[in-house]
């Protein structure tokens, strides 16, 4: 069957076709056919390399699986995340805490391939969903979902600005918070990123340069409840600069600046929270996909692209251009 592989860091050109064996499952995998693979900031990471960190290279990119399951010929998708399921975190729940917890495409192989082997405990029931949309959800659905519910818990009337809104999980922060009942303000950097937001039900969007005020004014001046952000540098200290004495501030990514200058008098005087998120426990994915299931929670997805022009994608994606997420369509 054909894949596609990293072996090296660098450019998209270090993504190639191969031709790989036929995946046989063991006892209790399944064989899943690929059909749709929902491209994340991860994959860019992957294939460039993160200085200080090794990827197990040669790997199959993709984190995010759609596809039929071939022995029922049910519509699925796959968990985007493998735990030992065993030790101490697993056994509590809490997967994403596991030693270790890998993400596919990651430190595992991932979804670009025309078939996939996984447990048959890690698929989810996807008929009657859009294939493209099913597979732009898992891991940034899961994502959000963690961060705004099991780590930040936000209550009902909660003021909770989301930075980078348009994004894959900004674009799901959103829509999650609202389903919790808070009230829900958004960063995007153009017009038509803040138009995407505003659909979505946000009830106030600003440019980067204007969000600081603008949440001053939204409150009273008196900070919101919560920030999420994923940029880092001056994203993450204009979310501080944003919160209400005893408020928080979740991150889960870094993909403007990893390092940042905080004044720790500012984090302590105020009583600030700050809260590390990545991906989320398997309850939570299940909670979060009976949401999606139920119509409550939709993908915002950019554009459809072929498998074989991953190429693009990573443009895409390393230029900040999609509003929502970007798939690719099986073509390998
Ligand atoms: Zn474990």
């Amino acid at each position: 069957m054909r894949v596609l592989r990293i072996r090296e860091h660098g450019g998209p050109e270090v993504i190639r076709p191969e031709d790989d064996p036929e995946p046989v499952p063991g006892p209790d995998e399944v064989v899943v056919d690929v059909t749709h693979v929902g491209m994340n900031h991860l994959d860019v990471w992957v294939r460039r390399g993160v200085p200080g960190h090794a990827f197990p290279l040669p790997l199959i990119p993709g984190a995010d699986i759609a596809g039929v399951r071939r022995d029922t010929g049910e519509r699925v998708v796959v968990h985007p995340a493998i735990s030992c399921l065993r030790c101490p975190a697993c056994l509590a729940g809490r997967q994403d805490l596991c030693r270790t917890f890998r993400i596919r495409g990651e430190r595992t192989n991932g979804g670009c391939a025309e078939r996939i082997v996984v447990p048959a405990s890690q698929v989810l029931p996807a008929d009657g969903l859009d294939p493209a949309e099913a597979a732009a959800l898992p891991l940034a659905g899961l994502t959000a979902w963690h961060l705004l519910l099991g780590r930040a818990r936000i209550q009902p009337g909660d003021r909770v600005v989301i930075l980078g809104a348009a994004g894959g999980v900004g674009s799901l922060a959103v829509q999650i918070a609202l389903l919790a009942g808070a009230r829900v303000a958004a960063v995007a950097s153009t017009p038509e990123k803040r138009a995407a937001v505003r659909a979505l039900g946000a009830e106030h969007t600003w440019s980067p340069d204007e969000a600081v005020g603008g949440a001053r004014a939204w409150t009273d001046r008196a900070g919101v409840d919560l920030v999420v952000d994923s940029a880092g540098g001056r994203s993450f200290l204009d979310g501080v600069a944003m919160l209400r004495w005893g408020g928080a501030l979740a991150t889960f990514g870094a993909t403007g600046a990893a390092e940042v200058a905080l004044d720790l008098r500012v984090l302590f005087f105020k009583q600030l929270t700050l809260l590390g998120c990545t991906m989320g426990t398997h309850a939570e994915l299940q909670a979060m996909w009976g949401a999606v299931r139920a119509g409550r929670l939709r993908a915002v997805v950019d554009r459809v692209l072929p498998m074989s022009r991953i190429g693009s994608a990573h443009a895409l994606l390393e230029g900040r251009s999609a509003i929502g997420k970007v798939v690719l369509e099986q073509d390998l």
